[in-house]
């Protein structure tokens, strides 16, 4: 098998199909996503955001290719890969997973920090297997600092608010200090004041080197680092490309089958709903 090198793309989709429960889900899905492009994959509710992310996580496996064609899914420039090395270089931040947290407490109480160390064994819980160094709790108190959540480090996690646990989730993704992070409806269930400070910080992460990744259908969440949008519709990249060519008011309308307006505020997208 060859080393990855440093051009292969972070992401390659070919032709990506996949299904579930014998529906098709996600139909010839082809992107590429390179090294520091950031980028945003929107999509209205059943276009096959969550289908993206499961087939990231290996939870969704996609229709084997015919007569030994190129595998559909490549990261960093291979298709085969230890899922546990791979997790250590692609941070992926999503709901199902701060349920999965929350659902790990009723076993045990996990403080803030507690939950940033959890990152380093890519697991939901600490036992009393995992050796945490000291150079681990400096770094999971660092990543805190990062997420200005500093604060947090002795909380219970089940006291936090969503916003406040929504920034120790993106320290937890950082400690292994991944190329990629992916980040599922980042905002969704925090007010306009968390909202706002969770986009500032990741766009933050977004400046300082990591490759961001965002699937979502709020647009404000399309952060002004991000310069690649993919519009997806029925499982398949309807739209692809720089963001200005692709979110605009006519793909949109057509993506969502309603007539929208896109405009800009500070660099980020808003539409409005054309009542008339
Ligand atoms: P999104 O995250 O963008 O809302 P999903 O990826 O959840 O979209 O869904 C994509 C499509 O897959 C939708 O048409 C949805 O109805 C269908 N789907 C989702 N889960 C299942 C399932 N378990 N079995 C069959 N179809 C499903």
């Amino acid at each position: 098998m060859t080393e990855p090198v440093d051009e292969d793309p972070i992401l390659q989709f070919r032709d990506v199909t996949a299904y579930r429960n014998n529906t098709k889900v996600m139909d010839q899905f082809s992107m590429t996503i390179g090294r520091m492009d950031h980028t945003a994959i929107v999509g209205p509710n059943g276009s096959g955001k969550s289908t993206f992310i499961q087939l990231l996580t290996h939870q969704l496996h996609p229709v084997a290719p015919e007569n030994n064609a190129p595998a559909p899914i490549q990261v960093f420039g291979r298709d085969h890969w230890d899922v546990t090395k791979l997790r250590k270089r692609i941070g992926i931040i999503s709901t199902e997973l701060e349920y999965g947290i929350m659902h790990n407490l009723s076993y045990g109480r996990l403080s803030g920090l507690d939950v940033a160390i959890t990152g380093f064994f890519s697991s939901m819980q600490l036992f009393r297997h995992h050796d945490i160094s000291d150079e681990m709790k400096q770094t999971a108190l660092k990543k805190l600092d990062l997420m200005r959540a500093s604060h947090l480090k002795d909380r219970m996690f089940n006291r936090m608010s969503a916003g406040e646990a929504r920034r120790v989730l993106i320290a937890r993704a950082l400690v292994t200090s991944p190329e990629v992070l992916v980040l599922d409806e980042p905002t969704t269930a925090l007010d306009l004041v968390a909202r706002k400070t969770c986009l500032q910080l990741i766009s933050d992460v977004a400046r300082q080197g990591t490759t961001v990744i965002i699937v979502t259908h709020h647009l404000e969440e399309v952060l002004p680092e991000i310069q690649n949008v993919i519009l997806l519709e029925n499982g398949r990249a309807v739209f692809s490309g720089p963001k200005k060519e692709v979110l605009t008011s006519e793909n949109l309308s057509s993506v969502y089958n309603h007539p929208l307006e896109l405009f800009y505020r500070n660099g980020t997208p808003r539409i409005e709903l054309d009542h008339s």
